[in-house]
């Protein structure tokens, strides 16, 4: 048995010019996803199709929950125009609803094909019958359904229940590729999921000081990149060693400023890794206002270092909003594993809240790091995610459920 599923592309309708282009990438980003899976994906105007075998009805719907530039996806019933088997599997639908605890509904119809012997009108209120008449607990609501159960009548007849929400936003790629540095904290994962959705293939890169943060601190970035992967499609984590970088500048900085210098290295090294790697852009967690570090006159000083546009999607959000997000994402749970992060072990006792960034830069440039940052670089461990990490974060899910 096959499961099809129809998928509403989003904004991509909304391009004019490269339409098409977009739209191939979203097909490859399906199947990329899909792995080893085999399907069959289909375009007409406005919406493609995806059959998969039925055993991998879960992991296909997972891919497409968690693929860019999707508005949303369902799995729909097709088959013959025959009102008899129309109404079969509208029962079907509703019965699924039920075991949800779904009540209300609503049967709405579209008859493309204008040679079907029942009008739009006749054709609802027939399955609505055959409803209310199978399912006694059912009541209709014309106005605000728990369920709507649609029926096409185009080439051949659909039949579906609700629309389950996809990330909307730009297909994978389409933006180019952006450098997200990744700490173990909650905001990072949330600024790459952003950046995602708004079509940037991601890499990520990750600043470790050990012994001073742990090697399970590592193994939380780790898994962190791994879930990001599930909305990106696959990504690499860059592990840079900053253990001497982080001891250059303790020894050699004002102690007021050993945290903004420290900022400015990892933007620097970031910088270099970025234009490696062809990355157009930098994306960071910073929060307005989160911390010292995070002040207007900061940000001025620790961009610094780089000519890279500086992306920070949560500028203007606040710790809540950025929490609910997490959970959304499933990175909360992996965010508050305690392990430390360098910055609290190296944070001085009273930063400097109103940085004079000339000064700062000149210290900054007076530290000389440059050796420091390109042997960082070049000691940097690559780890490579791909589907098969989408489809472990999907198992590691359906285990929790
Ligand atoms: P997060 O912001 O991810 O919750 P955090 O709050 O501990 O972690 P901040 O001190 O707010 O981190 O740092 C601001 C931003 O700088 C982070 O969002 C992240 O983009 C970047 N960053 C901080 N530390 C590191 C690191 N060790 N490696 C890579 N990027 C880092
Ligand atoms: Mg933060």
């Amino acid at each position: 048995m096959e499961s099809f599923f129809l998928i509403k592309p989003g904004e991509i309708l909304l391009k004019q010019d490269n339409q098409k282009e977009f739209t191939t990438r979203l097909i490859k980003e399906i199947k990329d996803r899909l792995g080893t899976i085999p399907s069959r994906i289909g375009d007409s105007p406005g919406r493609f199709f995806l059959s998969v075998d039925q055993e991998h009805e879960i992991a296909a719907a997972f891919v497409l929950a968690h693929c860019p530039g999707l508005n949303g996806y369902v799995k729909a019933y097709h088959g013959a125009k025959q009102s008899d088997k129309i109404i079969g599997t509208v029962l079907e639908v509703a019965r699924k609803a039920s075991l949800q605890g779904l009540r209300t509904f609503k049967v709405e119809t579209r008859r493309s094909d204008k040679s079907f012997p029942l009008g739009s009108y006749q054709m609802s209120a027939s399955a609505g019958e055959a409803v209310l008449a199978s399912f006694p607990d059912f009541t209709v609501d014309v106005r605000n359904p728990e369920l709507l159960i649609t029926i096409e009548i185009r080439e051949r007849a659909y039949v579906y229940g609700n629309a389950e929400k996809g990330p909307r936003g730009l297909p994978s790629g389409t933006s180019g590729k952006g450098l997200l540095l990744l700490s173990g904290g909650i905001d990072s994962p949330v600024a790459g999921y952003l950046m995602a959705k708004r079509g940037m293939a991601l890499e990520s890169v990750y600043f470790h000081a050990y012994p001073y943060t742990s090697m399970e601190a590592q193994k939380k970035v780790e898994r962190l990149a791994r879930r990001v992967c599930a909305w990106c499609g696959h990504t690499r984590l860059w592990v840079v060693p900053f253990t001497e970088l982080q001891m250059k500048i303790k020894k050699a900085a004002p102690e007021n400023a050993t945290t903004l210098m420290l900022r400015m290295a990892m933007m620097e090294a970031a910088d270099r890794l970025a234009k490696r790697i062809r990355a157009k852009a930098l994306i960071s967690g910073e929060s307005l206002g989160q911390v010292a570090s995070q002040t207007a006159e900061a940000m001025q000083v620790t961009q610094a270092p780089t000519d890279l546009p500086v992306f920070r999607p949560l500028i203007g959000t606040d710790k809540e909003d950025i929490t609910l997000m997490a959970k959304k994402i499933g990175t909360f749970e992996i965010s508050v594993l305690p392990y430390e992060d360098c910055c609290v072990l190296f944070s001085p006792k009273h930063p400097n809240l109103k940085p004079e960034a000339r000064e700062l830069k000149e210290i900054y440039a007076g530290l000389d790091l440059g050796v420091f940052i390109e042997d960082s670089l070049a000691r940097a461990e690559r780890l490579t995610y791909g589907y098969e990490d989408v489809h472990k974060e999907f198992e590691r899910e359906t285990d929790r459920v």
